[in-house]
């Protein structure tokens, strides 16, 4: 289970936890989409790690498509 932060590390703007705006390093360091895409250039300034996004809490996954499996 990550460590879902509940602000940006940098801005302290407020991340839900089912919000898609946020962005995590490896280590977990929490970032906002505007801190990540702007001032960071998606690099964490923490530990130099790549910023990704972080998937959502109670995120379902809709099968929605299943061509995966036909090839
Ligand atoms: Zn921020
Ligand atoms: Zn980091």
């Amino acid at each position: 289970m990550l460590d879902m932060k509940p602000v940006c590390e940098r801005c302290n703007r407020e991340l839900q936890a089912d919000t898609t705006d946020a962005f995590i390093c490896s280590y977990e360091c929490t970032f906002c989409n505007d801190c990540t895409e702007s001032a960071l250039q998606n690099r964490c300034p923490n530990c130099g790690g790549e910023l990704i996004r972080r998937p959502r809490r109670n995120a379902k996954s809709p099968s929605q498509s299943t061509d995966e499996y036909a090839s």
